[in-house]
């Protein structure tokens, strides 16, 4: 799989800049569709991480964090891209309640934070990422398994 660069993961990631360009390095790597998991505490690096990915992309508006509204959506040259936050998430039950299949059907990459609250009701994914704190900095793990 084009993704075996980050076979040699953790890396280290010396700050917010770093994770920035680390999100711009997987947009050249990854699938355009298919599900990418973000594991990780609250204020590791997961937004960042997207947010860096997001402008490699060629969004150029506002990137939000879906905290609250749990999805945002872009479309840009013909990709689109669902960035999800399940942290507010009580159960995975919700997700069927706000009509995630559509989302889940369509021709996209999803990114996912907090999949873990999904358990259940997402799809396996592709690509598992978890961001913890190190020193001033984060490590990056990339996976393959399907273990949410
Ligand atoms: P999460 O989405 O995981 O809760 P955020 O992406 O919102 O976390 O990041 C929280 C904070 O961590 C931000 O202030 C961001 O600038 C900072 N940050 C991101 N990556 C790094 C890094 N590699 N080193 C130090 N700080 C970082
Ligand atoms: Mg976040």
């Amino acid at each position: 799989m084009p993704f075996c660069e980050f076979n040699a993961s953790p890396f280290f990631l010396e700050d917010t800049h770093a994770t920035e360009q680390m999100g711009a390095k997987l947009w050249e790597m990854l699938p355009k569709n298919g599900f990418v998991f973000l594991h990780g505490d609250l204020g590791a690096g997961k937004t960042t991480l997207v947010r860096g990915l997001l402008r490699a992309a060629g969004v150029t508006g506002a990137i939000k964090s879906p905290t609250y509204a749990l999805i945002e959506e872009y479309e840009v040259s013909g990709y689109k891209i669902f960035h999800f936050d399940l942290y507010r998430l009580a159960e995975p039950e919700e997700l069927e309640w706000i009509g995630i299949d559509d989302y889940f059907n369509r021709d996209a990459l999803c990114i996912i934070e907090w999949a873990e609250k999904g358990m259940g009701i997402l799809p396996d994914a592709d690509i598992q990422i978890t961001l913890t704190r190190q020193n001033d900095g984060r490590l990056i793990e990339f996976s393959n398994k399907n273990s949410q």
